[in-house]
């Protein structure tokens, strides 16, 4: 063992071949693990979230312009599975995953004003960015239980863009079985469309009679159901997995080496903080970031915690932008063990006062390391829906009220001193055909793909919102120890 969280591979006659990465917790717990184990763990058994030991340098500037996207990113992501997946299955995964997308250049750049510009995210399988880490993840997933000759039960509750993503991204995958929950009847037609019209074995829809609470409350019930979660190798599918971190950083690098022109600011439509931390390690593993703007709708707790250091929940309140109408910013712990110069007491202090008190406040010398870096814009629904008129007169292009927050946002931000900005296109607009309409008088056309869902039979079987019940159906569906 070398220094805390290096490891030193050995070949077989004990010659040290190099440094593995390996990952640690953000609540300071000794444990060291490789990037399989923080794969399929997902959250630590701290509590905390899983970040590498160290950050190497990947950024390789323009050169890699020749590159594809798949490629890129499996260069990017090679040092962080370092020796555990190799080279040629690595570049097999990101092949594949990014075949399903419809665009050539997976993820486009599109100027929108002298120096502003689109990243479009939303030309996956389900349309919004969430594509670009699930396909990876579900891959890696396979990968890696193929080998160990082992199986997962995928489960997850949504509200939003991260149940369809997880299911097109799960669905006839040989070792794992998908469970999503969404509350009957409180989702839109089009979300709730893009999952039940799946038609795969492995796949289940479940429709909970009662609110998304109660999905999410169920979901942490059955984790914290020691025998079920092992019985049934839980996995989850929200952002604290740290590999889906990881292949978002992918098209923070990929969008800044078409640039001519560095450092570039992004602005990213932020609810869990799990977009805008991928920024960050974009910037640790070297890429040169001027800064990154974390814009948020009115549910604005990341805002004020970056504004006045204060950290504390307030109520949810519903938004056109339901991606981001969330106050338990999971990903921001991340963040906060590095201004807390990785000092995972303290982070633990601060993550019981969460649970206990409601919040804490963050002192101004820790503060400001993160401001350094980060400026926090809260923009209202008048100004997204201003946004998105605007964006459609000058260029002609519909854009979806979550990505109107940070081109927003960037506005204060787009001078020519600043050099380029780059906004995050998270979702398709035809995602939210309702808003756009109401913005632009434009009704956006419906892409093929959901045109077809659109029109599908629907699978999803209604239960209440019962442990038991639910517990039942899984066990008596998932795969795992047939
Ligand atoms: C999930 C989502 C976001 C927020 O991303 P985080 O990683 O949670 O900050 C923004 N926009 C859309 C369309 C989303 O689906």
């Amino acid at each position: 063992m070398g220094p805390r969280g290096l490891a030193y591979a050995k070949d077989i006659n004990g010659e040290t071949l190099g440094k593995i990465l390996q990952y640690l917790s953000t609540r300071g717990s000794d444990q060291i693990i490789g990037f399989e184990e923080t794969l399929l763990a997902g959250l630590a058994p701290d509590g905390g979230l899983y970040v590498p030991a160290e950050w190497p340098a990947v950024w390789n500037g323009p050169d890699t312009r020749r590159l594809s996207y798949a490629e890129d990113a499996a260069r990017l992501m090679e040092p962080f599975v370092n020796g555990e997946i190799d080279s040629a299955a690595l570049n097999a995964i990101t092949r594949d995953a990014y075949s399903e997308f419809q665009h050539k250049d997976v993820a486009p750049l599109v100027e929108i004003g002298d120096g502003h510009w689109l990243l479009e995210l939303f030309h996956g399988p389900t349309l919004s960015f969430k594509d670009f880490a699930l396909q990876v993840l579900s891959r890696l997933f396979d990968h890696v239980l193929q080998r160990k000759g082992e199986r997962l039960t995928v489960i997850g509750a949504t509200s939003g863009d991260t149940g369809s993503a997880a299911i097109a991204a799960c669905q006839g995958r040989a070792n794992l079985d998908i469970f999503v929950l969404h509350p009957l009847g409180l989702i839109s037609d089009v979300q709730r469309r893009q999952m039940t019209s799946v038609v795969a074995e492995n796949v289940h829809n479940i429709a909970i009679e009662g609110t998304f609470d109660d999905c999410q409350r169920l979901v942490k019930a059955m984790f914290n159901d020691r025998a079920f979660r092992y019985d049934l190798a839980l996995a989850a599918i929200n952002s604290i997995n740290w590999a889906r971190i990881l292949a978002q950083v992918v098209y923070y690098h990929v969008a800044a080496s078409r640039l001519n022109d560095w450092p570039p600011t992004f602005a990213v439509p932020t609810g869990n903080f799990g977009d805008v931390y991928a920024g960050y390690v974009a910037h640790r593993t070297g890429l040169p970031v001027k800064r990154l703007i974390v814009a948020t709708n009115r549910n604005d707790i990341l805002t004020q915690s970056l504004t006045t250091g204060k950290h504390w929940l307030g109520d949810v309140t519903p938004t056109i932008t339901p991606s981001m109408d969330i106050q338990v910013a999971s990903n921001f712990e991340r963040l906060l063990f590095e201004i807390y110069d990785r000092n995972g007491v303290e982070i633990s202090r601060r993550m019981e006062a969460l649970g206990s008190d409601g919040g804490f406040t963050i002192e101004a010398e820790r503060l400001n390391k993160a401001r350094t870096l980060f400026t926090g814009i809260a923009i209202d629904e008048t100004l997204t829906l201003a946004e998105m008129g605007r964006v459609h007169a000058e260029t002609g292009l519909l854009i979806d009220p979550h990505t109107a927050v940070g081109v927003a946002a960037a506005r204060t931000f787009v001078t020519t001193e600043n050099g380029p900005v780059i906004s995050l296109a998270t979702a398709d607009p035809a995602k939210f055909p309702d808003s756009v309409e109401r913005a632009t008088g434009r009704r956006p056309k419906t892409p093929e793909r959901l045109a077809e869902a659109l029109v599908s039979d629907e699978h999803c079987d209604v239960l209440p919102r019962d442990l038991n019940t639910l517990q039942a159906y899984i066990r008596s569906r998932s795969r795992v120890g047939t």
